[in-house]
């Protein structure tokens, strides 16, 4: 028997009361299921620390076995996750400590492989825990700006991620969304993007918005809509996502979606779901409220006509957008939209040298560039703009490719490889990469040679070029000296000149003391090195030997005696 809502959201699906809060004090939420983030839908929620640092115990939501615990120098950082009988999985993310056990545990797996990286999955019942048990504390480690709990409910059997709240947690929400603007979209007769406009809105009473005038008129023959809207909850300040939105023309609902679960492998189309350039131009999210043919994500439960409200000059039509969140708050936007009398404003002409449709593969291959795009890479039809400038700049050794331009979103990994155009000395053909370039920036996406060309996998339009890289890392001291008594651990901060991106790793080390190797522990974010000490470096003089490698092999030695 479990205690049901009067109207549960989401059916009978999920077990509400089943779970416990994973920590005892009060639940703030600082980040809700399905908010839209760079690439990603959030997965889970973030739930705040009672005092703003790390340290609040975290509990095990029902009784189960660890499954899993992951250590991530970026991520989740130290991650624990555990099976439930009930076919749920939780997840906790960003601890800052494991409990002893756990702990110990680890620690042997690091040592015998030699990483501090490592994604174990202990034996069903090695670990257990009841409903309530601690199993670690609240912290900051991995991706994470400030101390909270990143928590997650899967699904077992598919490890697809379900909204947590659905469960019943005692969050308190008697806030509504606030809407902050609406965005129409210029359409034509193949519903392809011509313009689009932005419109402020006007707040009434009791979550209703209007927008100023009676009357959209829009020069298109469709328009498809996009709304910013966020979630508030009682007592934080923090701009969440919301849980639906709703979008009725003429009192019919035409387009829904619902946060109730994402999978991993459709979170990116999130870049679809939002309106891309606003995000990579602006950080501002809308939620696109018309359905782009290449997007796949299943969270929407209505699409008629893909959610394109055709539009006439003679009969206007009524939108009606209600955002809701999981508590069933509500805010509603209602307008009226119809075609311009005065003729359609002619649309200049898109400046393109090829047409991809977006439901195949697309090729390029000339002289200086091999450009492969699989089906399934873009979300509508491009017309692609792709041209090459000589670069005579130190450490570049080819032109630069223009593709397109950074602001139009990709789905997925493409092929691409540039021949040189000057030659490359032998000593430097190892330090050559496939450079990203955008905001006067570069990014490292790897390299390799076939056919003369430099080949990479990348997941971004823009300009691209080979680039050479002889600069080391930079292994800089924080708490490091000779006389290391009386300090708990020694800390480095290590930087390098290149990023990477996509599947290239930037940073890679290793640390002996007196030859034996030693677990150091990196914190991305922070570029910080930490080795905590343990009973592997006793009292006494010792050397240190650090070895620090960027992405393409250059190389740092840091070696020096300390006493402790
Ligand atoms: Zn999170």
């Amino acid at each position: 028997w479990a205690f049901r809502p009067a109207d549960p959201p989401a059916g009978d699906k999920y077990p509400v009361g089943y779970f416990r809060a994973p920590v005892s004090h009060t639940l703030l939420l600082s980040g809700t299921f399905g908010e839209m983030r760079p690439n990603h839908f959030h997965a889970g929620i973030d739930i705040k620390s009672s005092r703003g640092v790390a340290g609040d115990p975290v509990y095990a939501a029902a009784d189960g076995y660890v499954s899993r615990i992951k250590v991530d120098e970026s991520g989740y950082g130290r991650a624990i996750y555990i099976n439930h009988p009930n076919g749920f999985t939780t997840v906790y993310a960003h601890l800052d400590h494991f409990t002893d056990e756990l702990a110990a545990y680890v620690k042997k797996k690091q040592y015998a492989r030699k990483s501090f990286e490592v994604d174990l999955s202990p034996a069903h019942g090695e670990f257990s825990f009841k409903k309530g048990e601690q199993i670690g504390t609240m912290g900051n480690s991995g991706s994470s700006n400030g101390a909270h709990l990143h928590f997650e409910v899967r699904k077992t059997s598919t490890q697809k991620p379900v909204n947590p709240l659905l469960f019943g947690f005692n969050v308190v929400d008697n806030v509504r969304p606030k809407m902050h603007a609406l965005k129409a979209y210029f359409l034509n007769d193949k519903l392809e993007e011509q313009g689009s406009r932005e419109f402020n809105l006007i707040k009434l009473k009791n979550g209703r918005y209007r927008l100023k005038g009676d009357t959209l008129e829009l020069s298109a023959w469709g328009a498809g809509f996009a709304l910013k809207v966020y979630d508030h909850f009682d007592g934080v300040s923090n701009w969440n996502g919301i849980y639906s939105l709703k979008m009725f023309r003429d009192e019919e609902l035409i387009y829904e979606f619902e946060m109730e679960s994402i999978a991993f492998n459709e979170t990116r189309y999130v870049n679809a779901h939002c309106d891309y350039e606003e995000r990579v131009t602006k950080k501002s999210y809308f939620n696109r409220c018309f359905h782009l043919p290449g997007n796949k994500l299943g969270i929407y439960t209505k699409k008629i006509n893909n959610g394109v409200v055709e539009l006439y000059a003679n009969k206007p039509a009524h939108i009606k957008m209600v955002a809701a969140d999981v508590a069933g708050n509500e805010a509603t936007l209602e307008f009226w939209v119809r075609r311009s009398k005065s003729p359609a404003v002619p649309v200049a002409g898109k400046i393109y040298n090829y047409l991809f449709p977006y439901n195949e593969g697309n090729l390029i291959r000339t002289e200086g560039l091999y450009l492969h795009l699989p089906k399934g890479t873009l979300y509508e039809n491009l017309y692609m703009k792709y041209d090459v400038t000589p670069e005579r700049s130190d450490g570049c050794f080819s032109n630069v490719h223009h593709l397109h331009n950074y602001r139009t979103p990709v789905q997925k990994y493409f092929d691409i490889g540039i021949r040189p155009t000057v030659p490359i000395p032998a000593e430097l053909k190892p330090k050559v990469f496939v450079a990203y370039c955008q905001g006067g920036e570069v990014w490292n996406c790897g390299g390799k040679w076939k056919d003369g060309l430099l080949r990479a996998s990348v997941r971004a339009f823009g300009d691209y070029c080979i680039m050479v890289d002889e600069k080391p890392p930079v292994v800089k001291p924080v708490a490091f000296s000779y006389n290391m008594r009386g300090y708990n651990k020694m800390k480095f901060k290590v930087t390098d000149n290149v990023e990477t991106i996509g599947r290239v790793r930037a940073i890679s080390y290793n640390a002996w003391v007196d030859g034996q190797w030693i677990l150091m522990e990196y914190d991305k974010k922070n570029d910080m090195l930490t080795y905590v000490f343990d009973e592997h470096v006793g009292e006494g003089d010792h050397v240190l030997k650090l070895i620090v490698k960027d992405a393409v092999g250059n190389e740092t030695i840091f070696e020096k005696s300390f006493i402790r």
